[in-house]
């Protein structure tokens, strides 16, 4: 397998995800724009919006495992959270080199300025380590604000909450219209990618955080046979992620992504691939299409599932979304610290215990029940 597939086949399939973003994000604003003035859409709500909504995707997982219940009102953020966890679960943390858009524009940002400065700034370790912390950080904040500051009551109330049910619209106006400190602080994200290799990724996210977190437990990761290695050094120069792989058997470091830029570099064959734990000789290796197939098979899976099983389009009525749509801009569709307006009350739901989540007047019991 020449090297130069292996980067094809990656960045083939990041180049198809951000095609399809790009068409849910027209299709999303093409459907909202004209809602947003009353007027009826030409167009259907794309569910794969809800591929934003990471933390509507991780409530939903909880609200799942206490009541064996899909949320109906955003299947889709569920299952896409599900594929993601799952593909970099099997092949450590491949949704961020494989699919993720935000990690294809960092990736851009890093190349256009090591191509026009011939530079890129490496922190020293002291600094590094202890930004690297932040993304965990943000992501134990969520953790403890879906997993532990929330009865399953409460998740249940805030699923269903008007906010909830505009969430996505939310973000949206959000990006449109931006504030100045929205604005200057993705300037500085953006300027800070361009002269540090995936500044974002590395010590912010924390979805990133996570996957990291569930690559540890991944079956297939990079792995190096020391019997051929030549000690050449050509993969750790090239590692995205600054990793010593040249020192490494299995790379099992929360920062891999298994991007196999380093397969890519080694010029000996088959010592450097993506392998189960059974296999570490030269003989036996992943070829990096199927390293990439199942890694995207596993994410498809989840998604085909949840389709099939008709957990993929949200329950709200068209008409629901026609009445609450212009006034997306009212208190009622606001939240404070996870706490959600109570539909038709102008108070906030209660944190920790909800009698249900349905609006007066709508039945209780679970629209997919
Ligand atoms: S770290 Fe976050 S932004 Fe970066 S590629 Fe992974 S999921 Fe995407
Ligand atoms: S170790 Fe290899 S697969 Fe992992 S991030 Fe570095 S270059 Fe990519
Ligand atoms: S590029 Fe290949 S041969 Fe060179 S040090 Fe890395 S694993 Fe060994």
């Amino acid at each position: 397998m020449r090297p130069a597939k292996v980067f094809s086949y990656r960045r083939t399939a990041q180049l198809v995800m951000l095609a399809v973003v790009v068409v849910i994000g027209v299709q999303f604003t093409l459907w909202l724009g004209p809602q947003l003035a009353g007027r009826w859409p030409q167009v259907g709500r794309p569910a794969g919006v809800e591929g934003f909504l990471p933390i509507d995707g991780m409530m939903a997982l909880r609200h799942f495992l206490d009541t064996g219940v899909v949320d109906p009102i955003h299947p889709a953020a569920l299952a896409i959270f599900l594929g993601i966890c799952l593909m970099s679960v099997v092949v450590a943390k491949s949704f961020c080199s494989h699919l993720c858009p935000v990690g294809l524009f960092s990736e851009f940002l890093g190349r256009t300025g090591f191509r026009v400065t011939g530079k890129r700034l490496t922190p020293p370790k002291w600094i590094d380590i202890p930004l690297r912390s932040l993304k965990y950080l943000v992501l134990g904040f969520f953790v403890w604000a879906v997993w532990f500051s929330l009865s399953p009551r409460g998740i249940d109330a805030f699923l269903h909450s008007p906010y909830a049910k505009l969430v996505d619209v939310k973000m949206w106006l959000f990006f449109a219209h931006p504030s100045r400190l929205t604005i200057a602080v993705l300037g500085a994200l953006v300027v800070a990618s361009v002269f540090v290799r995936d500044f974002w990724c590395r010590y912010l996210c924390p979805y990133g955080a996570l996957l990291g977190m569930l690559g540890r437990l991944a079956p297939f990761k990079v792995t190096r046979d020391p019997d051929v290695c030549t000690d050449c050094r050509a993969c750790t120069n090239v590692c995205p992620a600054r990793l010593e792989v040249h020192r490494m058997t299995r790379v099992a470091s929360f920062e891999c992504t298994s991007c196999q830029d380093c397969v890519m570099a080694c010029p000996v064959d088959g010592c450097l691939a993506v392998r189960s734990p059974f296999a570490r000789s030269s003989k036996r290796w992943l070829r990096p299409i199927v390293a990439t197939g199942l890694a995207l098979g596993m994410y498809l899976a989840v998604l085909g599932l949840f389709r099939l099983t008709g957990h993929w389009s949200t329950a709200i009525p068209a008409a629901e979304y026609h009445r609450r749509l212009p006034e997306v801009t009212s208190p009622l569709y606001t939240h404070v610290g996870g706490v959600a307006m109570a539909e038709g009350s102008g108070a906030p739901t209660s944190r920790a215990a909800v009698p249900h989540a349905s609006p007066p007047g709508e039945s209780s019991s679970h629209p997919l029940q």
